[in-house]
This record gives structure tokens, C-alpha cells and sequence, in this order.
């Protein structure tokens, strides 16, 4: 897995999504079968989790290299947006805008736009709005663009010389919701049968969050816990494809067929 970018080959995949974890949760197993077909998939993480009540954002960093690892995923970064603030400003869409030219996926997964927590839905906006402006091919990186009065950093400067994104114009071919977090009927599922272990084991990397122990044990479920109700919602969206495990999405366009006899997923 490498964090660099320079001339590194467009990614397939990329999933962009507020917390570490929230991949593992919401789309590992689609990742990982991705990866078993020769695509090369990639993971942003928006914040590096410093709020979390478990565990420093340096363990979660490792947590999460360790994950990507499990996932097979060639190239994972997390940016530096306060975790439990993450706001639609100019300056993080930005941010995430760069990245997407330096990797130039073809398809990105954004988590689902409404939720409990305001980091994911806003995730999902933020994302979006990144993507539509990464296509801009006059699009000006500077951050203080069009505002004078902003403090010229020492980061601020340097970014002025080598602006970030300063790279070609790119806007995703595709972009599809994970909507795990949230109640509503996804447009298609992914079959992760034969991945639903190691996307567990995915999650179950972040050892500071999920591994039995005394501090957060209020807010935290046992780990048995959180096998069963990963189990559950992972059977239930299986249910809806007519396989053991699926992941739950969701796009905005309409289905385009081909063939009617090929058309997946068993009517009555
Ligand atoms: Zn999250």
C-alpha cells in the first residue's frame, strides 16, 4: 500500500468516507472482491480520528494500514479534517478534490447523504461537490483564492508554489452511495459471501475500538455483540440479492439493460 501518488495508475475504486472504519463497515467486502478482479481500489479517510474515546489517532492510523492490508487495497490516506467536524467548506472540498485528480478513480463510493452522525452525511455532500469540482479544468487550488485578507502560512505559501491538485482535470465516471448506515433500500447489492470474514477481520483491525475492554465499555458493544449485528445486517441485505452476504448501495441513475434474461436477482 503506498500513501504517494505521483505516477501511480488510476485507481478503479475509491472510497471516500469521514472516520476510519466507516469503509470496513459500509463496503470492505465490495473493496476486497474488487481487488480479487485485478481493480485497483483506494481509501480516503476524511479525519484521522482524534475525538475517538478509545485509542490516539496514531493507533488508528496503524489500524488502518493494517486494514487496507486485509482489503487488499493499493493506496490509503487520511486527510487532516477535525474528526466530528467535518464541514462542506471551500477549503475541504478542495482538499478531497486534489485527491481525486491525483488518483483519477473511475468510480467513487461516497457514504449514503442522510444518517445519524453529521460527519457522514456531510461526508457524502463534501464528496460529491469534490468530484463535480475536481472536473473544473480552471479550478484555482490556491486556498485563499479570491480571498485577500486570509493570513499567507507557511503551508499556504508553499501550496501557492506547488499547489496542490495542481494536476489534470478529472471528475469520476461513477459515483455510488454505501448506505449501510442508514434505513433506506438500496438499488443494487453486492455479493461478499466469500469475503464476509475478512472484511470482519478488516474491522476487527482497528483493535482500539473493537477489542473488549474497560474504557468506553458503556458505548461500546462486546465483540460478540458486534459480530452478530455486522452478521445480521450483512444477511439481511443478502436476503434482498438472494445470496448469504451482500453490502448495501445505491445510485442516483437508472439501471441500463442489455439483456432481459440476464437481469440478476429472482422475482417471485
Ligand atoms: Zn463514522
Amino acid at each position: 500500500m503506498s500513501t504517494l501518488s505521483t505516477d501511480a495508475a488510476p485507481l478503479d475504486v475509491l472510497a471516500i468516507a469521514a472516520h476510519r472504519d466507516d469503509v470496513e463497515q459500509t463496503c470492505g467486502g465490495t473493496l476486497l472482491k474488487m481487488a480479487q478482479h485485478g481493480r485497483l481500489t483506494g481509501i480516503l479517510d476524511l479525519t484521522q480520528g482524534e475525538m475517538g474515546t478509545r485509542g490516539t489517532a496514531e493507533d488508528r492510523a496503524q489500524e488502518a494500514a493494517e486494514a487496507a492490508k486485509i482489503l487488499r487495497v493499493s493506496w490509503r490516506q487520511a486527510l487532516d479534517i477535525p474528526d466530528g467536524r467535518v464541514e462542506n467548506t471551500w477549503e475541504n472540498k478542495l482538499k478531497v478534490a486534489s485527491v481525486i485528480r491525483e488518483q483519477r478513480p473511475r468510480v467513487v463510493i461516497l457514504p449514503y447523504w442522510k444518517g445519524r452522525h453529521p460527519d457522514h452525511y456531510t461526508a457524502s455532500t463534501l464528496g460529491y461537490e469534490a468530484c463535480f469540482l475536481a472536473g473544473l479544468a480552471k479550478l484555482d487550488f490556491s486556498v485563499d483564492a479570491g480571498d485577500s485578507s486570509a493570513p499567507l502560512t507557511a503551508q499556504r505559501r508553499q501550496d501557492r508554489r506547488h499547489p496542490a491538485g495542481a494536476t489534470k482535470p478529472h471528475r469520476p465516471f461513477k459515483i455510488i452511495y454505501a448506505t449501510l448506515y442508514y434505513d433506506v433500500r438500496p438499488t443494487f447489492v453486492v455479493d461478499i459471501t466469500e469475503l464476509f470474514e475478512a472484511r470482519f477481520q478488516a474491522l476487527m483491525a482497528y483493535k482500539s475500538q473493537f477489542s473488549d475492554q474497560e474504557a468506553g465499555k458503556d458505548l461500546f458493544p462486546a465483540q460478540a455483540e458486534i459480530r452478530a449485528r455486522i452478521e445480521a445486517m450483512a444477511r439481511f441485505y443478502g436476503l434482498l440479492g438472494g445470496v448469504t452476504y451482500a453490502e448495501p448501495f445505491l445510485q442516483k441513475e437508472v439501471g441500463l439493460v442489455e439483456d432481459l434474461t440476464l437481469i440478476p436477482v429472482k422475482s417471485i
